[in-house]
């Protein structure tokens, strides 16, 4: 594997079982994430957008093992973490930490800041107590707390303080991967970007490697250098930032591309409005799981489902158009 990927993900698949009848007998599954690979490189950021219920979160939660994926292969540092368990995963997860969605609910508003950040020192290192503090206020300045947020509540802080909180803890055991999931999307609009361009500070002073999940292509735009484009548990189009935006070739992403606003109203451009819903991950269609709502499809998108393949230098499409 080159030197460089730090994550390589390989036809990962990660059903989610749906029960039912009076045995609660698995009845069918809801196809999350349905075979999708691609890699991180050390230092990247990746971004993987798509509207909600594409997987991207489900995926993101596969890589760190918050889920077992039912297929295919997760390589972390050169290791194949797939079916790790017990001591061999907890000795692993200090490499890799998640930042969620929502700072309300990931942290326990009833618990001190200083032990929330601490927690994963104690659980994980032998370091003193006095250690342990000296390294979360330290953290705690690093993500811009003041050191008397170590021992105040955590419901005595604002949204985007709590999100620092929650940043400070997932950089507690200095790990090399983060996986930021919507990390802005539940905060005031006046925040995020400061949340965002902190993101970005901490990643160039601890060379950290992102993959940065959101619904909004501006925020995925302004983080990422490579971004991945989910749609129903695939990948559709992957590229590098610059050429995704001035050139989507996936009609998918053309459409979400077309929705972004453009600061400059005398600069029009045609906004691709999809017909229909996404189809229920449970019965995705057949060929193509974007012809129901496709523009362009033709009689064999119904039939054969295209694969991700590259067209262009670095430039990977899903689409039988290429
Ligand atoms: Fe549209 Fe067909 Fe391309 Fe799918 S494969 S995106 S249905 S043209």
């Amino acid at each position: 594997m080159n030197d460089n990927i730090l994550v390589k993900v390989e036809h990962i698949k990660t059903y989610y079982p749906i029960k039912g009848g009076f045995l609660r007998k698995t009845i069918g599954f809801v196809k999350a994430v349905d075979d999708v690979s691609f890699h991180i490189e050390k230092g990247e950021t990746l971004g993987l957008v798509g509207e909600s219920g594409c997987g991207k979160s489900t995926m993101g939660r596969t890589i760190v093992r918050l889920l077992q994926p039912t297929s295919g292969n997760i390589i972390f540092d050169g290791k194949n973490i797939t079916s790790l368990r017990g001591k061999e995963l907890r000795s692993m997860r200090k490499h890799f930490q998640m930042v969620f969605q929502d700072p309300y609910a990931s942290l326990n508003p009833m618990q001190m800041v200083g032990d929330i950040v601490s927690e994963p020192i104690r659980n994980y290192t032998g370091r003193s107590l006095r250690e342990t503090k000296d390294e979360v206020i330290h953290l705690l300045e690093k993500v811009g707390l003041p050191a008397d947020a170590y021992s105040k509540y955590a419901h005595q802080f604002s949204g985007g303080q709590r999100q620092r909180i929650g940043i400070a803890r997932a950089l507690a055991l200095k790990p090399k991967f983060i996986v930021a999931d919507e990390p802005v999307s539940a905060l005031d609009v006046s925040v995020q970007s400061q949340v965002l361009n902190l993101l970005k500070e901490l990643q160039r002073e601890f060379s950290l490697t992102y993959l940065f999940i959101a619904h909004d292509l501006s925020v995925v735009k302004h983080m990422s250098d490579r971004i991945g484009v989910m749609y129903l548990g695939h990948i559709m189009e992957l590229a590098d930032k610059k050429s995704l935006y001035a050139n989507p070739l996936h009609p998918y992403t053309q459409a979400l591309v077309s929705a972004i606003p453009v600061p400059d109203p005398q600069k029009k451009k045609e906004r691709i409005v999809l017909q229909g819903d996404v189809p229920s991950p449970i019965h995705p269609p057949k060929g193509c799981v974007f012809h129901t709502r496709c523009p362009v499809a033709r009689r064999e998108c119904q039939e054969v489902p295209p694969v991700l393949k590259e067209v262009r230098d670095g430039h990977q499409v899903a689409c039988h158009l290429y």
